[in-house]
């Protein structure tokens, strides 16, 4: 039986709003201005994608789609409520579950056509199902590394990158075959099993630190998979949505690994972040200045300018409201404040961004680095709340230290530098922060919601000082 609820065209006029939709989605997602757009376009393409699939005269039986789709939500749901600081690993299921669907669905194909598939059509079956079960796997074990479910740190053997380059020279040539001879169904059970064993080997030797760039990249993979899986359906709109996907997801990778100064070969191979806390028990023994909260909003009522870097603990600790006062209280003070975002703060880009704009901070007072660093050495107080890694000088000067090279934030060059941390942990990449001992830094120890609200009330409640 086949149900004709609407004409073929009509669905291909959904579709082709959709892949519109998905297009704006992205550039507006590319302001902040207009992110809210940017999701509202991409959640509306998505809606009418499925309306549109829904549609499909093909379909015999909607019993399984409809217990589908309420499990997805069953699912999605709580998915949709993490934390922010949480997204990251949740992106990383999000793909996990999206390349299984589309390794299962190539499955299903490669079953249902053998042994009449054209070489093209195996050619890109077996991409889809190589890139589906790697991405399924990498991304489980992503999540479970920045879940700490699984050990942050690399692990690293002897010979890991030659297994690894083996693995997945086994899956092409293994693909190639069958490209040949597609009525050999012995092989296609290999074709998922390597895949699937190369993507928790791949992701086993890189650290926690590197893995929000990991995702980045699995999130193209899953996106190229999805095209792939377009043309195997003849889905144009898979194939538009599946390169957007790709393509968007390889473009943030490299703009996530020139914020660290990384290299793609080095993010996946350089075990980065086992050079960890040697330097932090060396300096035990050095001394800092610390600060109240009362001194603290006097140096800032007594200042003319001030940058706020935020970081990883802004967001930990929800401080972004409170940041906000501040920002409202020093403002109206007559103080000049802006914000200095770096690219990489936080656990996602544009993490910041989204914190501070929620908090309904003004656009224009986010300077991104770049725009930030030539006003730092005309800057009387930077305050950093919960930055670490992207404000450490050892990245400018010292050659032996992990993150030489990473581009960061000048706040050594202000007059005072102010850092609201709660202790002398290190940041995400487990090395000591020179900055911290400088004759110009003030820390101020404590819990950055609750430090700054600290100095709000001091700042008003000493309002005329
Ligand atoms: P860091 O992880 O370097 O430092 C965060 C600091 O916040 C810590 O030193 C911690 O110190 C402090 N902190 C934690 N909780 C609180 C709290 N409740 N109140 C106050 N302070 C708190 O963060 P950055 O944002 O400076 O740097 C981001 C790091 O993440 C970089 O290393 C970057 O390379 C990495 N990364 C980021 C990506 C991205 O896309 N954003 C992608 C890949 C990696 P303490 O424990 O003493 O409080």
């Amino acid at each position: 039986m086949t149900t004709a609820l609407v004409s073929e065209q009509f669905i291909q006029i959904i579709y082709l709003i959709s892949a519109a939709l998905f297009i704006l989605s992205l550039k507006w997602l590319s302001s902040p201005a207009s992110a809210r757009h940017g999701v509202w376009a991409g959640e509306l393409g998505m809606l009418l994608a499925v309306i549109g699939t829904l549609l499909y005269r093909g379909i015999v039986d909607y019993t399984w789609i409809a217990i589908a789709l309420v499990l997805g939500t069953i699912i999605g749901i709580p998915l949709g409520r993490v934390q922010m600081t949480a997204v990251p690993q949740r992106t990383a299921l999000s793909h996990a579950f999206g390349a299984l669907c589309v390794g299962l669905v190539g499955t299903a194909e490669f079953y249902l056509r053998t042994p009449q598939i054209p070489r093209f059509m195996m050619a890109v079956l077996s991409a889809e199902v190589i890139l589906g079960s790697l991405t399924f796997t990498g991304s489980l074990m992503a999540a479970g590394k920045l879940q700490e479910i699984l050990p942050q740190r690399p692990i690293t053997y002897r010979g890991q990158n030659i297994v690894n380059m083996s693995l997945l020279a086994i899956s092409v040539a293994v693909a190639v075959y069958l490209v040949i001879h597609p009525e050999d169904t012995r092989f296609f059970p290999l074709m998922i099993a390597v895949p699937l064993l190369f993507g928790v080997l791949m992701i086993v030797p890189i650290g926690g630190a590197d893995m929000p760039t990991v995702i980045s990249l699995l999130n193209s993979y899953a996106g190229l998979s999805a095209a792939a899986m377009g043309f195997v359906l003849d889905s144009k709109l898979l194939i538009i949505a599946g390169a957007l996907d790709g393509s968007s997801g390889f473009i943030l990778s490299v703009i996530m690994s020139k914020a660290m100064n990384r290299s793609f070969t080095n993010v996946l191979f350089g075990a980065f972040g086992q050079v960890q806390a040697s330097a932090a028990a060396a300096k035990e023994t050095r001394t800092v200045r610390s600060a109240t909260a009362e001194e603290a909003g006097a140096i800032l009522a007594a200042s003319n300018s001030v940058v706020i870097v935020p970081g990883y603990g802004m967001a930990v600790a929800q401080a972004q409201h409170k940041v906000r006062e501040l920002f409202d209280t020093l403002t109206k003070r007559g103080v000049n404040v802006t914000f200095g975002i770096h690219p990489v703060a936080g656990r996602m880009p544009g993490h910041m961004n989204v914190l501070l704009a929620e908090a309904d901070i003004p656009y224009d007072k986010l300077l991104d680095m770049d725009a930030v660093n030539p006003d730092f050495p005309q800057t009387d107080v930077v305050l950093i709340i919960g930055a670490n890694d992207v404000t450490n000088p050892a990245a400018r000067s010292d050659r032996s230290s992990p993150i030489y090279g990473m581009p960061i934030l000048d706040v050594d060059k202000a007059r005072t530098v102010m850092v609201i941390k709660r202790s002398m942990s290190p940041g995400f990449a487990g090395i000591d922060n020179e900055l911290y001992y400088l004759d110009k830094t003030l820390m101020l120890f404590g819990d950055a919601r609750a430090f700054v609200g600290d100095i709000v009330r001091q700042l008003s409640g000493d309002g005329h000082a």
